[in-house]
């Protein structure tokens, strides 16, 4: 069976900080740090990313963003490029059970999700003392710690969701 999108049943994503609006010079940066030639179709999937309403977007919602420019573009195009800039490090996926990978820019100030299995809504939180424990339980095993993924799972209080 395939699990294509949650319910939409929240409104918006809570984020610890503003989406991040990045310059137009600092997103062809971000496609030269890929090795990749600025073309207007990769730039647009950057701006997709770079600008509301959600901040964890799946590939389906930019494909969607950036097709109304450019009507011409595949989905395959939009998915292969969002999978690069995870691996360049300029994105991060967040992945929500079996539904479909979220992605966010970088760029933001580190931080972790809570994530309702339910409606899908997302917020963000910082914790200093999990950054502390991370980097101990590496130290304990003799490792420095580079980076890390840390999402919690379960289900929001939103009487129109999950009671
Ligand atoms: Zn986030
Ligand atoms: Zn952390």
């Amino acid at each position: 069976m395939e699990i294509t999108e949650l319910p939409k049943g929240y409104t918006k994503d809570e984020l610890i900080q503003p989406q991040t609006k990045l310059s137009e010079s600092n997103l062809k940066s971000m496609l030269r740090s890929m090795n990749l030639k600025v073309t207007n179709q990769r730039l647009s999937i950057l701006k997709a990313l770079n600008k509301g309403p959600k901040t964890h977007v799946t590939a389906k919602d930019v494909f969607e963003r950036v097709s109304a420019e450019y009507p011409n573009i595949g989905f395959a195009t939009v998915y292969r490029f969002l999978k690069e800039t995870s691996r360049f490090g300029i994105t991060s996926e967040l992945r929500i059970g079996y539904a479909p990978t979220r992605y966010e820019l970088k760029v933001r100030e580190h931080h972790h999700h809570i994530v309702c299995t339910k409606c899908g809504k997302i917020v963000e939180f910082q914790n200093e003392i999990i950054e502390d424990q991370i980097k101990k339980v590496g130290k304990d095993h003799n490792f420095s710690i580079e980076h890390h993924i840390f999402e919690l799972y379960g289900f929001c209080n939103n009487p129109n969701c999950c009671k």
